[in-house]
């Protein structure tokens, strides 16, 4: 072989490697840029296990004042104008009548019960049901609580405010909320986990509790709130569903109290203050029948 066809063979090669390094090195850089973007995604959809990095003091340097500025994949606790919690008031509200509820299917399946730091949660880690809804369907993955309420009715916060976290395959979240106020019947939901929470108090972080039903903690009301808002913890993702029963149930003090004695923080509050609306539409919703949703 000759110089001539050995340095244009290189230049051959050199002009297809190019020419495959043109084809392949911007799709490798959108794959990534596509692989980084559903990271953190997923890291913002889900809400923090570890709650120790923020807390709900007001003077605190790591305060609700200061979520925003701690870290930027939590800017929008600052600059968000989707943020949550918002007072729920009739006066402002868009009344749709006879609506269809959600489609709500829950399941009996193992849970494990976590003591997040500021709050307590339940996790399902099978599949525990879903919310279906405008074409997308919602998995439930965890409940937990915050006291006083987040949210507010009419300028009225009350004692307690449950909330479970639904996400769709496509990262898209949909929160049943609702408000509790103190009065003489327990929740019927915290009674069976209060051995499990007692046990959170200084023993364990997480605890295996079997299965556990989560429809014992599904709204029966034909009523409910729903607007767009944000995770009320960092990194207050926005998009939110929310979808808060218009009915005030009732817990008993020493639950609340068992609530907060078991958190690590062992603070009086863990309530977000409350958001701007902005110009957000609030829906309430009647349904058209009392019939309770289905549940199996
Ligand atoms: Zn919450």
């Amino acid at each position: 072989m000759s110089a001539s066809v050995i340095v244009s063979l290189s230049h051959l090669t050199s002009m297809k490697l190019q020419r495959v390094n043109t084809y392949i090195i911007p799709h490798l850089f959108v794959l990534f840029i596509i692989l980084l973007a559903s990271t953190s995604t997923r890291a913002q959809v889900e809400e923090l296990e570890d709650e120790r990095e923020f807390d709900y003091i007001g003077a605190s340097e790591k305060g609700p004042r200061h979520w925003g500025e701690m870290k930027k994949e939590w800017s929008s606790c600052k600059n968000g104008h989707l943020q949550s919690p918002i007072d729920l008031s009739c006066a402002r509200v868009k009344i749709i009548p006879r609506c269809r509820q959600p489609d709500i299917y829950y399941t009996a399946t193992n849970a494990t019960i976590i003591n997040r730091g500021h709050d307590i949660a339940v996790y399902w880690k099978d599949d525990a049901g879903s919310v279906y809804l405008n074409g997308t369907e919602y998995f439930l993955k965890q409940c937990h609580w915050h006291s006083p309420s987040e949210h507010s009715m009419n300028g009225r916060r009350y004692d307690l405010e449950m909330h479970m976290v639904h996400v769709s395959p496509d990262n898209k979240i949909f929160v049943v909320g609702a408000l509790y106020k103190f009065g003489h019947r327990p929740d019927r939901f915290l009674s069976q986990l209060e051995k499990d929470i007692k046990h959170l108090v200084d023993n364990e972080v997480e605890r295996a509790i079997g299965e556990t039903n989560p429809s014992g903690l599904q709204t029966r009301g034909n009523a409910y709130y729903r607007y767009v808002g944000s995770l009320t913890t960092p990194p207050c993702t926005e998009g939110v569903i929310w979808n808060i029963d218009r009915k005030i149930r009732t817990v008993s003090e020493e639950q609340v109290r068992l609530l907060r004695e078991a958190v690590h923080d062992h603070a009086e509050r863990n309530a977000r203050p409350m958001q701007r609306r902005y110009n957000r539409d609030i829906l309430y919703f009647r349904s058209k029948s009392r019939a309770k949703p289905e549940y199996y």
